[in-house]
């Protein structure tokens, strides 16, 4: 089937929104209409060959959020017409994916950035050339993306479709990181280094697990008063005072945890040093490989928590209903992170994210 997309096709190059070929669903896979698709860093790590993936022409995009068109024969767990949210792929066969912790997928790449299906079958084709599809087992910058039914998330069809998609990626990141990794109780607290859209999750999470204490650290000003609107009590400018000290006053000597959501070794070695005995310090900022980081190991040492998280520890079929269910309620609001473009504007879409002008670009299709 013909499917408009938008392809890459040089590093760092421009999206051209282009009419691909797209392959009809295998047994195992959904064909999904997207209705909106997110835009999240690591689209732009991957156009800029920063990911271990395949030399263009490519299609990214990987927070899809569509209905359902046609499925293959064994699928079961969603018919045509149905609303879903694309999530990551995994293989469902090894020790990580039989302990249940999917996320962590032994077989990541091969499910994700293989530019191809696993078994090396490609899904896209302008005229006789391939082009690499099946990013985060979606490639969803495009009309209509292939899935596995795996990575289908199905979710209730009476909430807009369109704000969806950030729910496979970012938003069940930080959000997932409080619930799930910490399992924050009421009455605990928090400091969130770095409230762009994955840290604003996370700040939105804490307030509905009760956390008393939530403190915002960005040097970006407005965000930290959007911070502020989204619940946390507290917020740190971090180029104009020292975060450590600054949330050490405000904790009377630590957050019970921290949150480093962007990706900077000496905002991370913040993040461990503002903790106190017991303390948990979760990661979150993507760094390209090799970056390297210097800890004070008798500090660790003393009872402190250092964990990495991918995708908020979350089970996709299980955690995005839950979040919907907290939007609808209104105890959720992350829509407010979300600028809407139109497809075939995605590279304005791209420009205003990377110069910080918007939290969380969507594309509407
Ligand atoms: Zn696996
Ligand atoms: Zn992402």
């Amino acid at each position: 089937m013909e499917t408009k997309a938008a392809v890459v096709y040089e590093q760092s190059g421009k999206f051209n929104i282009e009419q691909l070929e797209l392959s009809d669903p295998n047994d195992d896979e959904v064909l999904v209409r997207i209705v909106g698709v997110g835009i999240c860093h690591t689209d732009l790590a991957a156009r800029d060959m920063h990911l271990p993936i395949p030399p263009p022409p490519s299609v990214f995009g990987h927070e899809g959020a569509g209905v359902v068109e046609k499925v293959g024969s064994r699928v079961t767990k969603v018919k045509p017409g149905d609303h879903v949210v694309l999530a990551w792929d995994y293989c469902g066969a090894c020790t990580a994916c039989k302990s249940g912790k999917e996320l962590y997928c032994l077989n990541f790449f091969l499910h994700n950035f293989n530019g191809a299906r696993p078994d090396g079958t490609t899904t896209l084709r302008k005229g006789k050339q391939v082009v690499h599809g099946s990013f985060f087992c979606q490639s969803s910058f495009a009309n209509f993306a292939l899935a596995n039914e795996r990575n289908v998330v199905k979710v209730r069809d009476d909430v807009p479709l369109e704000i969806l998609g950030p729910m496979g990626c970012g938003v069940m990141t930080g959000a997932g990181a409080v619930m799930n990794s910490f399992r924050a109780k009421p009455g605990s607290s928090i400091a969130v280094f770095g409230v762009g859209n994955v840290g604003m999750s996370a700040v939105l999470a804490a307030v509905v697990c009760g956390c008393t204490t939530i403190i915002g650290v960005d040097i970006n000003s407005d965000r930290l008063e959007m911070a502020k609107e989204f619940g946390a009590t507290h917020t740190v400018n971090a180029s104009k005072e020292d975060p450590v000290k600054a949330i050490q006053d405000i904790t009377d000597g630590g957050p019970e945890f921290s949150l480093e959501c962007i990706g900077n070794p000496a905002v991370f070695r913040q993040a461990v040093d503002v903790l106190p005995r017991l303390g948990v310090c979760g990661l979150l900022g993507v760094v390209p490989p090799g970056t390297e980081v210097s800890l004070d190991m008798d500090l660790i040492m003393n009872g402190r928590t250092v964990m990495g998280i991918l995708g908020g520890d979350a089970i996709a079929d299980l955690f995005i209903p839950k979040l919907i269910e907290l939007y609808s309620q209104g105890r959720f609001p992350f829509d407010r992170l979300i600028t809407f473009y139109p497809f075939d504007d995605i590279n304005k879409a791209v420009e205003d994210m990377e110069k910080g002008r918007v939290m969380k670009p969507v594309l509407r299709l």
